[in-house]
């Protein structure tokens, strides 16, 4: 697929980016399209590969390898160098009822085993996804297709992220009638209020649940089921139910003076920015400032470069990223990480670019173990004490951290936020649905079937899978209406 002999002749260019010096000025999309021809270079590096690996999703040693909605990468490559758009954009539709979603802001598992990737840089798969539906767009190819038979049958889907939104395409697709709950103001669950608006702009997700309303679906916002909307009506209301409430019930940090004013959850912050920047543009006042701030966040995973990209826009007067692993290797480890696993190493993320050209340094701080927090005369945060750690792993392969004597040290700090991952789903409306869970609190339902204990009940998205990724929630989306459908049809034609 692609050109032969292009990636002898192309070198790999992403999606280019604006100027970290000065794009932090303000919350529009720090990238910048990619123009049709260097797109149709970078789909012409493809490279006929046999039997391409980039395509096939599945988990690898927890880590994702490939592209888990199986997008026919090699075919829109091809398309996309041949100039064939149109049918590049049907393609890409034909697995990923999104690609705007994971062209902004998908990790690209893809690449990480694409076949090129072993001695040359993968082809820039993202790039091409996103200049694909972007031109789609732009050309007025992407409208509302709305089913040509209705079935009589509802489905209720709690919550708006990516699974739930995919789940109601899929179904509306099928012709069933598709209400979608959600207990915020704005449908898009993380895609709207946790991946910030510089990396993924509302006016995409907007853009998209315009075209599901006019292709049928029902949007039920500011409604939380089991509060807003009782359980029982679900069943009076509904032939069936999914949930796809997400998984971010935040991972706490129990240490001294963690209840101190000035420590937050990185959700709380990200939440309120961008709803106060969407409201009324910052002007209601409505959010967690990191202006003139000494902010530490802890975290070194995206959810903490989420808040070092907010923080220097909000200009703040130090910031440090604390990670509690070693500073990774420029290339990956082939004994311990070979191709073509997700590749383990040194990136730099669009929010430490940023950081680094605002304070002249990246931000982050390896190996650190944060020890307590200590406070001023008013219960607010002054400091963060802190150790350096060495890993190593016990007989059993589990992670042993040893605080190294000596490295204790002393960081200033107004302002901390804790992006240490999440634990699973809030378990409210799980407990009143009588909805069994795992021993990590997910809703417990096979991946592949998506059926809860209770009929008629399904569940997808990072509410059965724990905190993932937009395009595992995608596909489940798409797999968990397929498995809706045969229940209420008795058989499905959906993928
Ligand atoms: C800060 C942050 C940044 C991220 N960045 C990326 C990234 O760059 N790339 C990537 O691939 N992944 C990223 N992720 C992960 C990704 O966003 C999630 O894996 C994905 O959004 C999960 O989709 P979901 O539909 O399962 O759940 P969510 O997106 O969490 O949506 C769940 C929705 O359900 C609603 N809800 C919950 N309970 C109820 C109820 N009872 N009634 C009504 N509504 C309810 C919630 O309000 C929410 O809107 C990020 C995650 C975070 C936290
Ligand atoms: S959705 Fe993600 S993994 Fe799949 S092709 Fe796009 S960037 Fe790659």
């Amino acid at each position: 697929m692609g050109k032969s002999t292009g990636f002898m002749e192309y070198e790999r260019q992403s999606i280019p980016e604006r100027d970290p010096a000065t794009r932090t000025k303000d919350w529009e999309d720090y990238t910048l399209p990619m123009s049709d021809e260097e797109a149709q270079k970078q789909g012409a590096r493809c490279m006929d590969c046999g039997v391409p690996t980039c395509h096939s999703g599945m988990e690898v040693k927890g880590m994702t390898t490939g592209c888990p909605v199986y997008h026919l990468i090699p075919e829109w490559n091809d398309l996309v160098y041949r100039g064939q758009w149109k049918e590049a954009l049907k393609k890409e539709h034909e697995m990923n009822n999104f690609p705007e979603f994971t062209g902004f802001a998908c990790p690209a598992p893809c690449e990480g085993a694409c076949v090129l990737g072993i001695n040359e840089p993968p082809v820039a798969i993202r790039s091409v996804e996103r200049s694909i539906i972007e031109k789609g767009f732009a050309e007025g190819w992407v409208v509302p297709e709305p089913p040509e038979k209705r079935t009589g049958r509802s489905v209720a889907v709690v919550g708006s992220g990516p699974a739930g939104l995919a789940a109601a395409a899929q179904l509306n697709k099928a012709g069933h009638w598709v209400t979608v709950f959600e207990r915020s103001d704005r449908v898009g669950g993380l895609l709207t209020y946790g991946i910030p608006e510089m990396k993924l702009p509302y006016e995409i997700v907007e853009r998209r649940v315009n075209i599901l309303k006019e292709e049928g679906i029902r949007f039920q916002t500011n409604t939380e089921v089991g509060r807003d909307y009782p359980v029982s009506r679900l069943n009076e209301e509904y032939d069936s139910v999914i949930l796809c409430g997400g998984a971010t019930t935040p991972r706490n940090l129990e240490v001294d003076g963690r209840g101190l004013k000035g420590i937050h959850y990185a959700m709380d912050f990200l939440y309120a920015n961008t709803k106060s920047l969407l409201d009324s543009n910052h002007e209601d006042k409505n959010y967690i400032s990191a202006k003139d701030k000494n902010v530490i966040v802890i975290g070194g995973g995206d959810t903490g470069t989420d808040c070092i990209s907010t923080s220097v826009r909000h200009e703040c007067k130090t910031l440090t990223q604390f990670d509690i692993y070693d500073k990774k290797g420029s290339e990956r480890d082939n004994e311990v990480n070979p191709w073509p696993q997700y590749p383990i190493i040194h990136t730099v993320g669009y929010g430490q670019k940023e950081a680094e050209a605002k304070f002249g340094d990246d931000p982050r701080a390896y190996a650190v173990m944060t020890k307590k927090f200590v406070g001023d005369e008013n219960n607010r945060i002054k400091e963060v004490h802190t150790i350096d750690v060495a890993l190593s792993f016990d007989d059993e392969g589990n992670k042993v951290r040893t605080e190294i004597p000596g490295t204790e040290k002393v960081w200033p700090a107004d302002l901390v936020l804790l992006a240490i991952g999440f634990s699973g789903p809030e378990q409210d409306l799980i407990e009143k649905l009588g909805i069994e869970t795992t021993v990590r609190t997910n809703v417990a339902a096979q991946y592949g079937k998506y059926t809860t204990n209770v009929e008629g009940v399904f569940a997808a998205g990072d509410m059965r899978r724990g905190q993932s990724l937009i395009v595992w929630a995608i596909n489940e989306g798409r797999e968990v209406a397929r498995e809706c459908d045969r229940f209420m049809m008795g058989s499905t034609q959906l993928p």
